[in-house]
């Protein structure tokens, strides 16, 4: 995790916005290569492109990941997370298109199937305090309460964060989490 001061690293433990920042908790996750690319290797290739585009960033180490919920035969995932600083004006919308643009500069392809495989996937999962439902965009990230493999790597740099609409901080909501999803770091 990198270095930052406590006064900003309270101000993102409580998702505040300052007059400058908002915090932003983002998920990647990978399991198929694209060109000589591994799942690992594009993971680590798009937290370098997100540190690149933020003010400050804390990554968390590379998980493993059992496919949950997934069309047979679907490989082992691989995950990270993310908190990130934005300039706070940037809007939820337009950072989802320079995520999706990422995604695609990795051979992305989206289909309509749930939870297919796939070279690159990178969730927004809080966007500083904003809660909203639009047909593009939901905030904080409906499905990350439930998932491991959101929950664990984010727990791993900030497990006292509070997501936007819960009592419960990451390190809380994953210990509520059944045991039964496998996930754990990655050599
Ligand atoms: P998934 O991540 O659920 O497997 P996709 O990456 O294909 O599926 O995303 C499907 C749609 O989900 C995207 O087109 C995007 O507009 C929408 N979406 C809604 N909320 C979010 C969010 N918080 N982060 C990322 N995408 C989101
Ligand atoms: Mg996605």
């Amino acid at each position: 995790m990198c270095h930052i001061s406590l006064k900003r690293s309270m101000s993102i433990l409580n998702n505040t916005t300052d007059s400058n920042l908002v915090a932003v908790a983002v998920s990647l996750g990978s399991n198929l290569p694209y060109l000589n690319r591994s799942p690992r290797e594009i993971v680590l290739a798009a937290m370098e492109s997100l540190r690149l585009i933020s003010i400050e960033a804390d990554s968390s180490s590379v998980y493993r990941s059992e496919p949950v919920d997934c069309p047979g035969g679907t490989g082992d995932f691989i995950n990270a997370a993310m908190v990130l600083r934005l300039p706070s004006k940037t809007s939820a919308n337009e950072f989802l298109a320079v995520l999706q643009g990422i995604e695609a500069d990795y051979g992305r392809q989206r289909s309509a199937e749930q939870n297919q495989a796939r070279t690159l996937d990178i969730d927004i999962i809080s966007f500083g305090n904003q809660e909203l439902e639009s047909s593009r965009l939901i905030l904080p990230h409906p499905r990350a309460m439930q998932r491991k493999f959101v929950l664990m790597p984010l727990a791993e740099i900030h497990p006292e964060m509070v997501l936007p609409g819960q009592s419960e901080n990451i390190a809380q909501l994953l210990s509520l989490l059944p045991r039964t999803e496998n996930v754990h770091l990655s050599a």
